[in-house]
């Protein structure tokens, strides 16, 4: 079933309620959303030509019409790239020719055109909109199969190259059902707030309010702003949210400066990356029952496990704060295993890596089927996560199989920075590791040998870095050693590097 079709029987429903917002502005009704959405759709089919199970991407920031634009897509049969918009232009650009996309939609052209691929329309926003008002429309979304794809969600891949994870129609559902189950029911009068980007977790999460015909506001500064969201949330009421942990460790700190409690906030969903325990303890204290946590990955989108509301603000449960510190159980649509490198389930309490499998589980990678080999086994998604699962089944992740360093929610690939750092004549050999951060959860450290005695300055390196790679990748900090730590066989290890910095 085609995902528009929810946006249509909303529509038919709740035609006047109040469906997109720009802060506290009403600028689409239910009516006017889904009106908007079948234009688009007959300009994608029209103007620029795409077929069913063409690829169309939006390389934007949030707005509302973020929204119209991804509805638009389903409307006429296409599949959604959603890239994130911190991307550089080249990242972004290498993502419109590995996925064929036909159309990419931009507001404000940027760096792009010149390196657009061929086959590859750019639509600006800024100069064209997205639909004429009396212009075509679609009479109804296109039957779309549970198995073919609607979003492919780029994610990079620890080659440094991103992957494109392949979502199909019936993945989607699954992540939304599992969501009323497991996570949280929505309200008619909630207001869901995508403080973080719709590209990416915060997006996914929009089809549950669809379906309940809540509302979809994009803050007016188009991201997130604690104090913003502290002064927006008891104007709009039953807000529900999805969060990054460094968001509520933001949040927090300006709540207790102005003494905000809560109020309006109904529902924080946290997850993508390692909330602290005390972060979590405080954040309780100070905002109350309003927290649940997700543990999710683009191959198995925002569904793998969830901790309830209950469980975290559980004082009395003999062991609270390791359920706290976990990740919660499996969600109601999928099998979560902890196993060894031979697939054998470790017992409890022991750490493993962990897989999963169920009908949230990602198609494969798009054009890559030796990553899809290697990640998708015998119907198993092996999550490159390690942990450990207790007797009652809560799950705890312990390390990362992969290197990957997430700060403030986005992972962040090293082998990617390591490259771009290399292409600077003075560095002959670079670690990149994460450190941890109260603010960002990790951040970004090179660990720089260089070429000749006189070493490059931080100054240089990051003007380097910035025309190589997305800012948010840059190293916060660079140490200058006279040689990496390495093993028998040459390989850095990055464990001692971690280690070393992880010390105060
Ligand atoms: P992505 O595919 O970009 O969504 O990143 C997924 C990765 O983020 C997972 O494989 C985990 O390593 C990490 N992650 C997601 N949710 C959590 C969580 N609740 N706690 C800790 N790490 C998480």
């Amino acid at each position: 079933m085609n995902l528009a079709e929810w946006l249509v029987r909303t529509a038919k429903r709740e035609a006047d309620r109040p469906a997109l917002l720009s802060g506290e502005t009403v600028v689409a009704s239910y009516r006017e959303f889904a009106d908007h959405a079948a234009r688009i759709g007959a300009v994608l089919r029209a103007r620029h030509k795409v077929e069913p199970g063409d690829r169309v991407a939006i390389f934007m920031k949030n707005s509302p019409s973020y929204l119209e634009l991804l509805y638009g897509i389903w409307f006429c049969g296409a599949v959604a790239v959603p890239i994130n918009a911190k991307l550089h232009a080249r990242e972004a650009a290498f993502i419109l020719a590995d996925s064929q996309s036909r159309v990419v939609f931009v507001a404000g052209e940027g760096e792009l055109s010149p390196l657009l691929p061929p086959g590859c329309a750019l639509h600006d926003l800024d100069r064209q909109p997205a639909f004429e008002p009396g212009g075509e429309t679609l009479a109804a979304p296109v039957a779309r199969r549970g198995d073919d794809l609607a979003w492919l969600f780029y994610t990079s891949g620890t080659t440094g190259k991103p992957k494109g994870v392949m979502l199909s129609n019936a993945n989607l559902h699954a992540m939304t059902y599992a969501y009323f189950v497991d996570v949280d029911d929505v309200l008619e009068e909630d207001a869901a707030v995508y403080a973080a980007p719709l590209s990416h977790g915060a997006g996914l999460y929009n089809f549950m309010h669809v379906l309940r015909g809540a509302r979809h506001v994009v803050p007016a500064s188009g991201g997130f702003d604690a104090a913003e969201l502290c002064a927006l949330a008891p104007r709009l009421g039953n807000v529900t949210m999805f969060a990054a942990p460094t968001m509520i460790h933001r949040l927090l700190a300006t709540a207790r400066q102005t003494g905000y409690a809560g109020e309006g906030l109904r529902t924080i969903v946290y997850g993508g990356g390692p909330m602290y325990l005390a972060d979590i303890e405080a954040a309780t204290e100070q905002f109350g029952a309003r927290f649940v946590q997700i543990y999710g990955q683009g191959e198995s989108p925002m569904t793998l496990t969830a901790l309830p509301r209950g469980d975290i603000v559980d004082r009395t449960h003999p062991r609270w704060r390791e359920r706290l510190a976990s990740v919660g159980r499996a969600q109601s649509c999928v099998s979560i295993r902890v196993v060894g490198p031979d697939g054998a389930d470790r017992p409890a309490g022991e750490i493993g890596e962990i897989i999963a499998a169920g009908s949230p589980v990602m198609q494969g990678y798009w054009n890559n089927s030796d990553a899809t080999a290697q990640t998708l086994r015998d119907g198993w998604l092996w999550t490159g996560d390690m942990g450990s699962l207790d007797e009652d089944g809560y799950l705890t992740l312990r390390d990362r199989s992969k290197d990957v360093i997430i700060s403030g929610g986005t992972n962040i690939y090293p082998r990617e920075v390591e490259e771009a750092l290399l292409t600077h004549p003075g560095v002959a050999e670079v670690s990149v590791i994460g450190r941890p951060s109260a603010e960002w959860g990790e951040e970004v450290v090179a660990v720089v040998v260089p070429a000749g005695p006189q070493a490059p300055t931080e100054a240089e390196l990051d003007a380097h870095c910035r025309s190589q790679i997305a800012g948010f990748k840059r190293p916060k900090a660079y140490v200058f050693e006279a040689e990496l730590p390495k093993n028998n066989y040459g390989k850095v290890l990055k464990t001692e590097l971690r280690a070393r910095f992880a010390a105060p």
